[in-house]
């Protein structure tokens, strides 16, 4: 048997496994976080694949919101991506292990089931699936731009931002959620309107004749959203095509909220387990049991209704709770024996101080701020990675540990600097900076190459080796 090796972040190193894990954990949202801290609790060491790319980011769908203010336990709200970290941190430290990649395919086949993950198989007796749902997008050409900067798939989520309090505001969509999302957002907005393709609601006529005497909502029929404007800050209007003339106009609109439906993550366990008509797993009602012995389901992959952090959060603990029974009942689990009963705290994340004469250090792997920016882009003959963030950027926190990694491992060969564009605004105006995450990678004061977006770790490695 091969021993499992990981980081002190509780990523394995990549070595071969032969083990067969009691449970694997798919998915890294509040549902996967939340049935691994109740695996790893009761000893079964659970391994959690945290997905990359397909199908949302690391951490889930609240990485890519700014406050939560609904979730129980965080009196003055929280950021959505501090609150994945903080599940994922009681998750590593109660002893989960991850596997920082997509899965790329699940057998359910065979006992014990299959995982393909960052090309290794991985056998496991349970397996909970938490792979969410990603709300349906337009795909508007400046959508990326002005997500969460006016673009939203969650009004109840995100309506009572101060950004949109009096102002005017869209929903996109003519189905149930749609109404109701309009509906919610007339407490905050001064106007609503109810963007709809044709010259009918599919809502049902109870939720339809609501939205219709609002004098607080005015539906735009026969019309197509084709593009979103604004500032860098925020976004201050939309393009409607008429679906019937094809001519355009534009709506001053702040928010711009989509309703046009979610797609559940079930992708690879199609055919292999029960799916409804709209692809969401089925479960055994109120549990997390789905049609197979051994196979669980937790959160929006299984909840095409409710939708939350707290109930995806919930369902993550059922579905840890009845593996664990499961895998007892069957005498399949072999439980981990903890040196400590408690294990060590996690503590305050330390975070990197910004660099200033006093502390710049000339071969640190990782700085942060202008100081360093300029003095390693000026004095370091090593390649020299700068990634331009943002505090309430989500994907930026899935990305920096990824860029730690890579320069850990070319031992010293390049460097990297954080530049937080709200402190650097001069910095990143200067380095033509549209969005977070931004990556550029100098080498001898020439820009060698720019990434947008959280990208494999591969790329930057790849890239690097070139230079060296
Ligand atoms: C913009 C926005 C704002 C929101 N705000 C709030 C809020 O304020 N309060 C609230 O309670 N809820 C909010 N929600 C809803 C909430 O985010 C979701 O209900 C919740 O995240 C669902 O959790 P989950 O764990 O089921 O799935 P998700 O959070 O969707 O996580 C799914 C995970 O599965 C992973 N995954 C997918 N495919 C694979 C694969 N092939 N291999 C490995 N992993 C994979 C993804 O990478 C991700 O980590 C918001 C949603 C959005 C979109």
């Amino acid at each position: 048997m091969t021993e499992l090796s990981a980081t002190p972040e509780g990523v394995l190193s990549n070595v071969e496994v032969d083990t067969v894990e009691n449970l694997v954990i798919v998915g890294s949202g509040p549902a996967g976080y939340t049935a691994a801290i109740y695996a790893a609790r009761a000893n079964l060491s659970p391994l959690l694949i945290t997905g990359f790319q397909d199908g949302g980011i690391p951490g889930g769908q609240l990485m890519t919101t700014t406050h939560v203010e609904n979730f129980p336990g965080f009196p003055d709200g929280i950021l959505g991506p501090e609150l994945m970290d903080r599940c994922k941190a009681q998750a590593l430290r109660w002893g989960t292990r991850l596997v920082e990649a997509d899965a790329e395919a699940i057998d359910l086949s065979q006992r014990p089931f299959r995982i393909t993950a960052e090309g290794r198989n991985i056998e496991s007796q349970a397996v909970i699936l938490a792979t969410g749902a990603s709300a349906n997008r337009l795909h508007l050409p400046s959508e990326e731009r002005f997500w969460s900067r006016g673009i939203s798939a969650c009004a109840i989520c995100d309506g009572a931002t101060p950004q949109f309090r009096n102002e005017e505001l869209a929903v996109v969509g003519g189905g149930d959620s749609a109404c109701e999302e309009a509906g919610y957002l007339t407490k905050y907005g001064s106007h609503v309107h109810l963007i709809v393709r044709g010259d009918k609601l599919r809502a049902s006529a109870a939720m339809a004749d609501r939205v219709l005497a609002n004098p607080s909502i005015t539906v735009q029929w026969n019309s197509q959203v084709v593009e979103a404007s604004g500032s860098d800050t925020w976004m201050s209007g939309i393009t409607l095509r008429d679906t019937s003339s094809g001519a355009s106009r534009d709506l001053p609109v702040r928010g711009l909220f989509y309703a046009i439906g979610h797609t559940p993550n079930t992708r690879l366990v199609c055919g292999q387990l029960e799916v409804d008509a709209k692809g969401y797993l089925i479960t055994r009602p109120g549990r997390p049991e789905t049609s197979l012995e051994g196979v669980y389901a937790a959160g929006d992959v299984a909840d095409a209704e409710w939708r939350q952090g707290i109930t995806a959060a919930g369902s993550g603990c059922q579905a840890a709770l009845a593996a664990e029974r499961w895998l007892s009942h069957h005498g399949l689990a072999v439980t981990v024996q903890r040196e400590a009963v408690e294990p060590g705290a996690v503590g305050e994340q330390r975070r990197t101080a910004v660099s200033d004469e006093a502390n710049f250090d000339p071969d640190a792997l990782w700085q942060k701020g202008g100081y360093a920016l300029r003095k390693l882009y000026h004095d370091s003959k090593r390649p020299l990675l700068v990634v331009y963030t943002s505090p309430s950027c989500g994907p930026c926190h899935v990305l920096k540990p990824q860029l730690k990694r890579v320069l850990e491992e070319l031992g010293g060969r390049a460097q990297g600097v954080e530049i937080d564009i709200e402190a650097d605004q001069d910095i990143a105006v200067q380095a033509g900076v549209s969005g977070t995450p931004t990556v550029q990678l100098f080498f001898r004061k020439e820009l060698q190459q720019q990434w947008k977006g959280v990208k494999q770790r591969s790329e930057f490695r790849q890239a690097i080796d070139a230079l060296l």
